[in-house]
């Protein structure tokens, strides 16, 4: 089979597309047939090294597909299932072997495309707006790179939990998409401080909570963006890590949070999982949800999708076709 193999870190020119042997499965694995594979930005974070994973490896976290075989100890799922899953490397591939307990069924009515961009972003914008930070009626809350993939779903689901959402994006392009999915407003930080923005919009107030996946870029200035007893959520670095922070200052700005939260501990176990990923098929299903996946290349041209998704070139999901 085909696939996407990285034998050092680096740029996306280490990415080679290669004929690799199929997974074996163990017991409890299933042998999915990718139709579509999710690119995400960790993705990136995997291939440079940021994020040290033992290699060579096989690329990509999330995918959609169709069971292929079973192991001997499958229980939940049969040859010609359709299905979806995230947290298992290698999806940048013909086939995955992914454990049983990581997987999903796709509903009637929810595409591959559809379930490979759901499971990493949208459980992602589920855990942040209904566990890490619950979301209330009332709640105002920062988006930042609110028109990416996990913002423009995180939008759309602070609006369904009745929270004002002001977001910010590079291009009034991209601030058009985040309006379109609910932001109250947007905030073209290329262009202009957000946190005199935020505090104009807010009357001086700032928000309940801020989702930081910039980095550090933002950090330092979103806490600045939080009332008293704010809830400062930094889950990503688009723009680097943030490598310095003195947690004595959280005090006198109002004895504030601070979590660094990631997906895999929001669904490490299957209820969690299956809570999640069901809200969220509901959420497609009864089109409260919409996804935005406008982005398709294919898998041997995995390079031109990193460099679009590091160069800011992308809204929404980002899909690889086997
Ligand atoms: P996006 O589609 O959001 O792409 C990243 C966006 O970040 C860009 O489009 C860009 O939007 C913005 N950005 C700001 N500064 C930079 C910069 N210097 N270089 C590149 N981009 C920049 O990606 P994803 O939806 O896949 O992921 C969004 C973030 O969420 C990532 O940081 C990712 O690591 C994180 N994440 C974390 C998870 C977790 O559980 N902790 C799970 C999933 C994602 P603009 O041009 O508008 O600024």
């Amino acid at each position: 089979m085909k696939a996407v193999r990285v034998k050092e870190y680096g740029g996306p020119e280490v990415m080679s597309y290669e004929e690799v042997e199929v997974p074996s499965l163990g017991a409890k694995d299933v042998l999915v047939k990718i139709e579509a594979a999710g690119i995400n930005y960790i993705d990136t974070y995997q291939r440079s090294g940021l994020y040290q994973i033992p290699l060579p490896a096989t690329l990509g976290l999330e995918g959609a597909g169709t069971v292929e075989e079973v192991g001997p100890e499958v229980t939940l799922f049969a040859k010609g299932d359709r299905v979806a899953y995230t947290s298992v490397p290698g999806a940048y591939a013909e086939y995955a072997a992914v454990p049983e307990e990581k997987l999903v069924n796709l509903p009637d009515g929810v595409s591959f495309n559809q379930g490979a961009a759901a499971m990493l972003q949208a459980c992602t914008a589920h855990y942040l707006s209904q566990s890490t930070y619950p979301i209330k009626n009332g709640d105002s809350c920062l988006i930042h790179a609110a028109a990416g993939g996990v913002g423009l779903l995180l939008i759309q689901m602070a609006k369904m939990a009745g929270a004002f959402v002001i977001g910010t994006c590079s291009t009034e392009e991209k601030a058009e998409l985040a309006r379109a999915a609910g932001a109250d407003e947007v905030i073209l930080y290329s262009e202009k401080d957000f946190l005199p923005e935020v505090k104009r919009i807010t009357d001086g107030r700032g928000v309940n909570v801020v989702y930081d996946s910039v980095g550090k870029d933002t950090f330092d200035r979103s806490i600045d963006c939080l009332q008293p007893l704010g809830y400062m959520v930094l889950y990503g670095n688009a723009s680097g890590p943030v490598t310095e922070f003195n947690p004595a200052t959280l005090g006198p700005k109002g004895s504030l949070f601070l979590t660094r939260p990631t997906l895999f501990a929001y669904t490490a176990d299957r209820k969690n999982l299956v809570w999640r990923t069901s809200d969220v098929f509901n959420w497609i299903n009864e089109g409260k949800l919409k996804l935005r996946i406008e982005h398709f290349f294919p898998l041997a041209e995995a390079q031109e999708a990193h460099r679009a998704l590091e160069g800011r070139k992308t809204t929404g999901k980002v899909i690889l076709t086997p």
